[in-house]
């Protein structure tokens, strides 16, 4: 008899969209195969959490029948390329997710294994060799890369993928509503390794403009010079931002225009005013209809008093428009029909779900948390399972400083990977022991900036006593719509990190 493994199952949806009817499997496997709860996650796809071992190819096969894999949900390759999900943002919105399409069909491996292993031969919906073709890697060769790889799209002012956390950003630039290309960011990546250092978050640089219809060769050119220049010696060095650390942008950017054929365009403007979602309905640019709903922890399960996985399953059975998973672990109805708006309402309140998000403090409103412990391995410490505990207790100490309706970001993980990107929160908690917590401050609000160790080790008591003054001191002196993260480098706090390599400063 072997042991009873159970193990968590990543599923891939590019640009985070999914169909009502991907939806309902989804759903369905997870009460069959899993612990009857989906995890939306910070990189918009969705995991299963608790499948036994021996239930993993039934899993797969469902998901297949869907068009849906778990293929590069891990592993040394590009994962899940995030977009920007909210179409009402930007009339561009469908191109530029268009291009999120094209590029993680790219980059997906064109490897025969994962259907030879888990399907035996299944119709496949992405390119693979057919059987008895030896396989063949045109980008990832038979090496593959030296660590993941990270993607993802965003569209101005929004920055709700955080796109300086990954290796390769890419930066909506439109004119009158016409989708012109991409500003080009390199080298971003959040984990770090405690006691060592020499490891460190990083936000990607700016290094170019990219026009649409070579956006991805230029994916295609950058994975490729780190398949080529990062380090295979040691893992904890082999994520592209090293790399570029090691041998600089400058040289990077050099070969990545001599691979291209031609020098990237200088960067174009832009701005980003927010990395956050915007809870409740809206109407898209051409007036279709769609409702941001806020999930706590991107945990979707059904509770006493909050059936939310209930009534979401009970709305993708009439909802004709599709189901977009956001980069904060919160879900967007999107493209309701005019005459199903009055029913997805209605659904929502029967099964106790808030719809605008209207009672939620501004503090829970923009909060991440890994899984953490009782599922990741790698956990020192809570996140999902705490957060809601825990700001519960800071909401009191908002509510005394009248900071309750104040947008701030926080963001939680167990360890130091950083899966929930907590070195861009305003305030970042990172598990250093089962209770005990890192406490960062400074990040900027729109995802442009690192924060930086304030203090160590803290307990549930330290964190509330530590944050307190710092709240009251906010309250009392920020400067007209300074936001928290400026106003902690402001009074001195923490110095600005200015780039990765000075964070441990
Ligand atoms: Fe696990 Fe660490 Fe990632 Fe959290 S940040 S999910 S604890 S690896």
């Amino acid at each position: 008899l072997e042991p009873l493994y159970s193990l968590m199952i990543r599923v891939r949806v590019p640009g985070g969209i999914a169909t009502p009817t991907q939806w309902l499997r989804m759903d369905e496997l997870a009460e069959q195969y899993g612990n009857n709860t989906l995890k939306l996650t910070t990189r918009q796809t969705f995991q299963l959490h608790g499948v036994l071992k021996r239930n993993l190819k039934k899993t797969i096969h469902g998901f297949n029948q869907v068009l849906m894999d778990s293929i590069a949900g891990c592993g040394d390759v590009n994962r899940n390329v995030m977009c920007n999900p909210n179409p009402h943002q930007s009339e561009v919105h469908e191109q530029v997710y268009a291009a999120s399409r094209r590029i993680s069909s790219h980059l997906t491996p064109r490897t025969s294994a994962y259907w030879e292993l888990w399907l035996d031969g299944e119709q496949q919906h992405i390119s693979a060799p057919a059987e008895g073709v030896e396989d063949d890697e045109p980008i990832y060769g038979r090496t593959y890369l030296p660590r993941k790889f990270k993607i993802a799209l965003a569209i101005p002012p929004h920055n709700d993928t955080d796109i300086f956390s990954n290796d390769l950003g890419l930066i909506a630039i439109e004119e009158d509503g016409v989708l012109l290309g991409f500003n080009v960011a390199i080298g971003g990546g959040m984990g770090m390794t405690f006691g060592m250092p020499d490891t460190y978050p990083r936000l990607a640089d700016v290094i170019g403009f990219v026009p649409t219809d070579k956006v991805v060769d230029l994916c295609e050119k950058v994975v490729t010079i780190q398949r080529d220049w990062g380090n295979r010696e040691n893992r904890k060095f082999s994520r592209l931002k090293y790399t570029l650390d090691r041998v600089g942008l400058n040289t990077f950017t050099a070969e990545l225009n001599q691979r291209l054929g031609y020098d990237l365009e200088p960067a174009r403007a832009y701005e980003f005013k927010s990395s956050g979602d915007a809870f409740g309905w809206t109407t898209g640019t051409d007036n279709s209809q769609h409702l941001t709903l806020f999930i706590e922890g991107g945990r979707v399960a059904d509770r006493p008093g909050h059936a939310l996985k209930t009534a979401l399953r009970e709305i993708a059975a009439f909802h004709t428009g599709d189901f977009r998973l956001t980069g904060n672990q919160n879900l967007i109805i999107a493209n309701v029909a005019p005459e199903h708006v009055l029913s997805v309402q209605a659904t929502l309140v029967k099964h106790g779900i808030e719809v605008a998000g209207s009672n939620l403090s501004g503090l829970r409103r923009g909060a991440l948390a890994c899984v953490a412990l009782n599922t990741c391995s790698l956990a020192f410490a809570e996140a999902e399972r705490y957060l809601p505990q825990l700001l519960t207790r800071l909401e009191e100490s908002l509510k005394t400083y009248n900071l309750t309706e104040d947008d701030i970001v926080l963001r939680v993980t167990g360890c130091p990977n950083g899966c929930a990107r907590p070195y861009l929160g305003e305030i970042g908690l990172v598990g250093r022991s089962v209770g005990r917590y890192n406490l960062y401050l400074g990040a900027s609000f729109n995802g442009d900036r690192l924060n930086k160790l304030y203090k160590e080790m803290l307990d549930e008591d330290g964190l509330i006593e530590t944050l307190n003054p710092i709240f009251a001191d906010y309250a009392e002196n920020r400067e007209p719509g300074e936001r928290f993260g400026d106003f902690t480098i402001r009074k001195g706090y923490v110095q600005a990190t200015t780039h990765g390599q000075n964070f441990h400063a």
